[in-house]
């Protein structure tokens, strides 16, 4: 009996060992449905404060450049309710196009956040993808004069608007045969007044708007008839950013806000600051935050609105944007006007700009350092030697090396 309960014990020992050893070969196999959770989840959707980088002068705006972006968290204080008032705006800038590090909030989304192309469950789940844009889907809006027909238009037929004919349209203020030619339907008369007053340039602006939304594209973009439009670098730019998002780009021509007295949503009495981007430089909209202009833009409002803060059209892009819907200004160094020393813009980064400018070809020569095929007699500009180093192929474009005359 004795020996039979020692077997016994033996026995359950045994047992016991044998369980024990299962259990633990049995555990790695349990793992796989434990791990499952620690899986990586899908980022968060964007949200408002979420900041980012285009990559800045190179222009690219990969996913290295989403990395640097700083997300001020909401301990950082600067809360949208700033814009409202537009007061204290001074430290509500963002930046893209430089390298300095953002400093601080912006109020579009992170054009990189839900960057999965094709990841059609990322859209369920809230993410916003990039723009799969086409070159057909940025309305390009130029505005001119009829006395700038010859002298200045002919220059961007003959250069980028021959390699953007779709997409680019001329707001002028009187008839030309030859323009209408060339330009057809994306000629545009106004029948604004001819001359350089806020009125005349407001009431053209509105035209433009309301082209724009007709037009059913993604992006409005202003370029004065002096500006060299880098389409390679625009389409890069605006495909970091999503159309339905709100975001309005370029270059402020001050460096601090703009102040003028609320005269829309009160009597005056109290004053407003907000930054505007510069037209003389160019600047873009999102199909998104344009269609909220909507109230005081739109079929003849932005007259109205410019008259009533008395500014030019710029200004009041500026003020409908960032005093009246609380969008701020995404400020960006690859917007140029020739308010600017255009000099002093290096060489080897001038291809990689959006746009390009040109001033005072007599006594004080502010022009882009660029070297190539023409001299600067043959092309005082330089937006002839730019087009050719972009395109090489284009038919007037000298054959060889386009940097000869460097
Ligand atoms: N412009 C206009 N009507 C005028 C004068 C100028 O529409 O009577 C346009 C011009 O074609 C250009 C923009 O306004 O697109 C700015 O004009 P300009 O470059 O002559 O002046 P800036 O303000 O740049 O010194
Ligand atoms: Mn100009």
């Amino acid at each position: 009996m004795h020996v039979a309960s020692v077997g016994v014990s033996k026995l359950c020992f045994l047992f016991s060992l044998v369980s024990c050893g299962l259990l633990l070969l049995l555990i790695p196999a349990l793992q796989p449905s434990q791990r499952q959770g620690d899986l990586p989840q899908p980022r968060p959707a964007a949200t408002d404060r979420d900041s980012a980088d285009d990559g800045g002068k190179s222009g690219t705006a990969g996913p290295a450049a989403h990395r640097h972006a700083q997300k001020p968290g909401p301990a950082s204080g600067l809360s949208g309710n700033l814009a409202g008032r537009g007061l204290s705006k001074e430290t509500k800038v963002t930046e893209v196009g430089d390298r300095r590090p953002w400093r601080v909030a912006q109020s579009h989304g992170n054009p990189e956040e839900g960057s999965l192309p094709g990841d059609k469950g990322a859209r369920v789940r809230g993410f916003r993808p990039r723009d799969s844009l086409a070159t057909k889907d940025i309305f390009i809006a130029v505005k001119t004069t009829k006395k700038y027909h010859k002298s200045r238009l002919e220059l961007l037929f003959q250069t980028w608007v021959s390699e953007a004919k779709e997409q680019t349209y001329i707001f002028t203020d009187g008839e030309d045969k030859e323009l209408q030619t060339r330009a057809g339907a994306n000629m545009v008369n106004t029948n604004c007044s001819a001359a350089h007053t806020r009125q005349a340039l407001c009431c053209k602006m509105s035209v433009e708007y309301d082209k724009f939304i007709e037009s059913q594209k993604k992006w409005f973009c202003h370029v004065d008839d002096d500006n060299y439009v880098i389409l390679p670098s625009l389409h890069r730019l605006l495909s970091s950013y999503h159309h339905s998002q709100d975001v309005y780009l370029g270059r402020p021509s001050l460096d601090h806000p703009i102040e003028a007295a609320e005269r829309v949503k009160s009597d005056g009495s109290v004053s407003v600051k907000f930054w505007f981007a510069t037209g003389g430089a160019g600047f873009c909209i999102s199909r998104g935050l344009a269609l909220k202009m909507s109230p005081w833009a739109s079929l003849g409002n932005f007259i109205s609105t410019a008259e009533k803060i008395r500014l030019p059209d710029d200004c009041t892009i500026g003020y409908i944007i960032e005093a009246l819907l609380e969008v701020t200004l995404t400020h960006t160094h690859l917007f140029h006007s020739h308010l600017e020393n255009l000099q002093k813009l290096p060489t080897d980064t001038v291809l990689e700009q959006v746009t390009l400018s040109y001033g005072g070809f007599e006594n004080k020569r502010n022009v882009v350092s660029v070297g190539g095929p023409f001299s600067l007699i043959e092309d005082p500009s330089r937006f002839k030697t730019i087009h050719c180093l972009l395109y090489p192929a284009t038919d007037w474009c000298p054959r060889g090396d386009p940097r000869r005359k460097t």
